[in-house]
């Protein structure tokens, strides 16, 4: 039995659990590994590890964390092909993906070590000649970090590392499907050096631990998931006066202006609606299309998706993995359903892939004449299925983009700096896009939605997510 632990100040496997088992997506029949179901109490045990890892870390220099990072991102450098291959186990994601997020870790790891040394605060000149004033950027203490599974390494990453950086400590309850490459990389953090307590993991259902989580005390909560989800925890926090952050999901649309490069356009609509098997918040869902240029792009999108290879992300040559579990892929079908039943034209894929029996697989989907009305151009299906939806003019196109709930990310395809412009700043989106795939993110901006896709009070990634685990205090010296 491979059993995995938890860190609870430090390493351990707890006897008296449940255990669970972590299935490949890929390959039902392969276990991963086995994880304790940990309970309600298990969070409060965190938060009191926590407590203490909070003393010793926030009384560190700067840079004495910066070297911890450093040296966390040079092992997980040193790890990197092991890494990527347990986290394309356990979430079905290409290889060379997972390698991406094994990379964007060690980036952000470097990244935030380097801010941290010099982002400390402020000397602000004062109306009185005997005085100075300055600014402490402190930490908050204890935060609670809740993440989805999608991206289970570099999205934990992007909140924790920062978090960490700044001195706080935290406890983390990663996505109960996706553990195992979280383990790892926690595992890496205390190798580098990291104290006891500093950095605690729960693992277990939302419905229980994660409710636990929205219940407890904690200085500051981050949570990424769903809409549906992230209401729920907005509701649950609501009358505490506890610093909360929640990015939630998107229903991104990629616009082809007449004035762009169509060729282009379809090969960023392929790579974000079909890549990562729809299952990035960021994915394309609907692609809009200007009403004359419509049969065109519908031939060629159609003949360059068929080309995907789809398989287990662990072989070489292929594009697109499995859903990540049996919901997600019943899910998807389910939506599938509706867009037929909605009148929707099916014209391409729309089955699972029979093939395949022992993995979660579904056909890359593109629905044609779709209208902004229907469940599918509104709702996210998270999934390989593709909405083609046609405009007149740019006005109508953006209606459409900003019709929805979600304000997550948009691209334009244009040649027109004018355009390009205009669609920046009319699109009602947290992250625009110019002749980029709406996937692909780099951490060195700050990144969020906006709308239905997250509260829209603090930013995440870039330097701009040290704002949201510090506190700044005022500090007058008179002399
Ligand atoms: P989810 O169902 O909302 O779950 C997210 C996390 O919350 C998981 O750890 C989950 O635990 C936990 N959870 C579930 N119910 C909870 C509750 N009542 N209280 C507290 N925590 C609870 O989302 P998901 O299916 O994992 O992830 C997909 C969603 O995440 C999509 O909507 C996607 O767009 C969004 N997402 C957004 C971003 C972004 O940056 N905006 C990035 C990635 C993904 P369990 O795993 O145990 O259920």
């Amino acid at each position: 039995m491979n059993r995995v632990g938890v860190f609870l100040g430090k390493y351990v496997i707890p006897e008296e659990r449940e255990y669970y088992q972590v299935r490949n997506p890929a390959d039902t029949s392969e276990v991963v590994g086995e994880f304790p179901l940990m309970m309600r109490e298990d969070v409060k045990r965190a938060m009191e590890e926590a407590e203490k890892g909070f003393q010793s870390w926030s009384n560190m220099l700067p840079v004495q964390r910066a070297n911890v990072l450093y040296r966390a991102a040079n092992l997980i450098e040193s790890r990197a092909s092991q890494m990527a291959e347990l986290l394309t186990r356990e979430e079905g994601k290409t290889l060379q993906d997972s390698m991406f997020e094994v990379t964007r870790t060690v980036n952000l790891l470097r990244f935030y070590a380097g801010l941290i040394t010099s982002k400390t605060g402020k000397v602000i000149p004062s109306q009185d000649p005997r005085t100075t004033l300055l600014t402490f950027r402190e930490p908050l203490g204890v935060v609670g970090v809740i993440t989805p599974w999608n991206f289970p390494l570099s999205l934990p990453a992007w909140k924790i590392v920062p978090a960490l950086a700044t001195g706080n400590s935290v406890v983390w309850k990663p996505a109960s499907i996706t553990p195992a490459v979280g383990t790892e990389f926690v595992k890496a953090l205390y190798d580098a050096g990291l104290p006891e307590g500093v950095l605690n993991t729960v693992l277990g259902p939302g419905s229980t631990v994660g409710d636990e989580m929205t219940s407890s005390k904690f200085d500051a909560l981050t949570f990424t998931g769903s809409l549906e989800v992230g209401r729920e925890v907005a509701r649950k926090m609501g009358g505490k006066f506890v610093r909360l952050q929640l990015e939630l999901g998107g229903k991104n649309a990629t616009i082809l202006s007449r004035k762009g490069k169509l060729s282009l356009a379809i090969e960023h609509v392929v790579r974000a609606a079909f890549g990562l098997t729809g299952q990035a918040c960021t994915a394309t869902s609907r692609f809009l299309v200007p009403r004359e240029l419509h049969d065109e792009v519908v031939t060629k999108l159609v003949e360059r998706t068929k080309r995907l290879t789809v398989g287990n992300g662990l072989t070489k040559g292929v594009d697109v993995g499995p859903l990540a579990s049996r919901e997600q892929y019943e899910k998807v079908l389910s939506y599938i359903k509706v867009g037929k039943e909605e009148g929707a034209k099916l014209v391409l894929g729309g089955e699972p892939i029979k093939e395949h029996e022992r993995g979660y697989f579904v056909q890359p989907t593109i629905f044609d004449q779709v209208t902004p009305e229907m469940r599918i151009a509104r709702e996210e299906i998270f999934g390989p299925v593709l909405s083609v939806m046609t405009y007149e003019g740019m006005d109508q196109a953006i209606e459409i983009v900003n019709g929805t709930e979600y304000g997550l990310v948009a691209e334009i395809v244009t040649d027109d700096i004018t355009e390009a412009v205009e669609f920046s700043r009319n699109a009602k989106v947290g992250v625009v896009k110019v002749n980029k795939p709406t996937t692909g993110l780099e951490p060195w901006v700050p990144y969020g939605g906006v709308k239905g896709s997250g509260n829209d009070v603090y930013k995440e990634m870039g330097e701009e997510a040290l704002d949201f685990f510090t506190r700044y205090k005022a500090v007058y010296v008179g002399y």
